[in-house]
């Protein structure tokens, strides 16, 4: 079985995405599932990334925050910033689909980060609106807003017409919760709720046009809960009825779960209690399966509200009993989280300390890689303001190249494994070993001198040329060459890197195997 290139790896995700956005969430999940088997390298971070998209919306969160880590790392490996990023914000998207808003945002907060250093106007406004829709659901309404305008602005001039969509999706139903906040008989409430019963039907079509299924359900029903919302029960009841089958034929069960609850509260204002009870008992079942403890607790009280005035206390007496037992675990869980929140959390911080040491080391030698040179660099500026000495020690393998032809991929290595060994064994405490590229490494060595240093690089020199190569083949030869810069000499570390390099290229020219420590 031949494996997936990274274009079609993409090909395989835009069909999953399609899938899902048409509501066909088994089939989404099993291509992307399938798929994955014959990926490598940066395509199976592309299928994993889309598995894990097709996880959350099916509910499988655990496996989803699985299948997204593993996409980070993958994406790490290859270099790709932009895959990080998609990694890291479907890690928070599987957070606020847990419910856990703030362990979301936190994640979302790295993913800003590398949207905005990598200008990538989508996927900065992917980030916002993730951030926009916790900061609704948490209540805060004007973070909420402003983030997801800001997001609204990003996407209307796209190309692409589905983050449109769905970053007008969310920021209508932010401003839908923030009038909900507002008190009932509120002009601005009313005023607000009735402005987006036209923009809810406008976003209804554009997505239906667009072959965004869920999207044009969820809008709909948006449309209808506000219809309900302005007083006009009966088209709103009309409306989520005619909702129903379809919130059905595509296994949206949150939304049918809704849905029944809101037809609930349309008969009730309605005083159509016989048909409020049947509603409210098909939400509170739904619910009760999803754990859904929030909107359990809100159609309980419905139901008990029904069954009083059907004259059935003894009903009516039950169901505040169940609303009070909630409550209980409803303030329970606002201190700790809920039980499935705990388990992802704990998933998560053993996650997330295995990405932050891997993002920092090589896989192939265990050394450090450039990004945890930046971070060292960072780290020891303040010594080197104060004066400390910094000397930076670059090592090339010479005709690598040839040895990899003459005997292999897995010789060659090898080799680099070794040598990273060699280096390793002359390292201080204090010093940071790198792996600077292929087939370079940097030693970087504080508080020591010029000559000292001269002298670990020649040591080094003598200690890999003078190795028991003929070990790994026989007839194996292997040497360096080293070009060495101190902080001393130019007060920078980026020209330190430049001008180690030069005389690295002046060893190279004087015959290879050398030091070279001036120019
Ligand atoms: P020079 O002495 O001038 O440095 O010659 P060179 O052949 O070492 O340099 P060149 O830059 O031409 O080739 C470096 C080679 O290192 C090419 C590349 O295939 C190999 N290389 C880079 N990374 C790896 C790796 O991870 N594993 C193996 N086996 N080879 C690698
Ligand atoms: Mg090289
Ligand atoms: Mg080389």
């Amino acid at each position: 079985m031949s494996s997936i290139s990274l274009a079609e790896a993409r090909s395989i995700a835009a069909q999953v995405q399609s899938l899902i956005d048409s509501g066909a969430l088994q089939d989404a999940e099993i291509l992307a599932h399938r798929e994955l088997a014959r990926a490598l390298g940066e395509p199976r971070a592309v299928l994993l990334h889309v598995h894990s998209v097709a996880l959350t919306v099916t509910g499988h969160l655990v496996e989803a925050l699985r299948a997204a880590a593993a996409a980070l790392e993958a994406f790490r490996k290859a270099e790709s910033r932009s895959g990080e990023l998609d990694a890291l914000l479907a890690i928070g998207s599987v957070m606020r689909a847990a419910g856990d808003h703030d362990a979301a945002i936190q994640t979302l907060e790295d993913a800003e980060e590398i949207a905005r250093e990598l200008d990538d106007t989508v996927r900065v406004g992917r980030v916002l609106r993730t951030v926009g829709i916790c900061c609704s659901i948490l209540g805060r309404h004007q973070q909420a807003l402003s983030s997801l305008s800001e997001a609204a602005a990003l996407h209307a001039g796209q190309p692409d017409y589905r983050d449109h969509l769905a970053t007008s999706l969310s920021l209508y139903n932010a401003h839908g919760r923030h009038a909900a906040s507002l008190p009932v008989d509120s002009p601005e409430r009313f005023e607000s709720l009735d402005r987006h019963l036209e923009r809810w039907t406008e976003l209804a079509c554009d997505a239906a046009r667009a072959g965004m299924t869920r999207t044009e359900l969820m809008a709909l029903g948006n449309h209808a809960i506000t219809l309900h919302d302005v007083g006009r029960h009966r088209e709103g009841l009309e409306a989520l009825a005619a909702l129903l089958p379809r919130y059905r034929e595509h296994a949206m069960a949150p939304n049918e779960a809704i849905c029944h609850f809101e037809m609930g509260r349309a008969h009730e204002s309605l005083a159509e209690h016989g048909w409020a009870r049947f509603h409210y008992s098909e939400a509170i079942e739904r619910f009760e399966r999803a754990g859904a403890s929030g909107e359990l607790r809100d159609a309980l009280y419905g139901l008990a509200n029904v069954e009083e005035a059907m004259g059935d206390h003894r009903a009516a007496l039950t169901a505040l009993r169940r609303v009070r037992a909630i409550e209980a675990e409803l303030g329970e869980a606002a201190a700790h989280g809920t039980a499935s929140q705990r388990e992802l959390r704990i998933e998560l911080a053993r996650l997330s300390s295995q990405w932050h040491r891997l993002a920092s080391i090589d896989p192939l030698t265990g050394l450090a890689n450039r990004r945890a040179l930046e971070q060292w660099f960072t780290e020891t500026q303040p010594r080197i303001d104060r004066g400390d000495a910094l000397m930076v020690l670059l090592h090339d393998l010479d005709n690598f190249k040839s040895i990899n032809d003459r005997f292999g991929h897995d010789v060659g290595d090898e080799v680099l494994r070794q040598v990273a060994q060699l280096i390793l064994v002359n390292c201080r405490p204090l010093d940071l070993a790198v792996r600077y590229g292929g087939e370079e490494f940097l030693l970087a060595m504080l508080s020591i001198d010029h000559q000292s240093a001269v002298d670990v690089a020649e040591r080094l020199r003598a200690s890999v040329e003078s190795h028991r190569w003929s070990a790994i083949a026989p007839d194996l030869v292997v040497t360096i060459s080293v070009g060495i810069a101190g902080i001393g000499e130019t007060g920078d570390t980026r020209f330190l890197l430049t001008l180690a390099d030069r005389r690295l290229y002046a060893a190279k020219h004087g015959g290879r195997n050398r030091v070279v420590a001036t120019n």
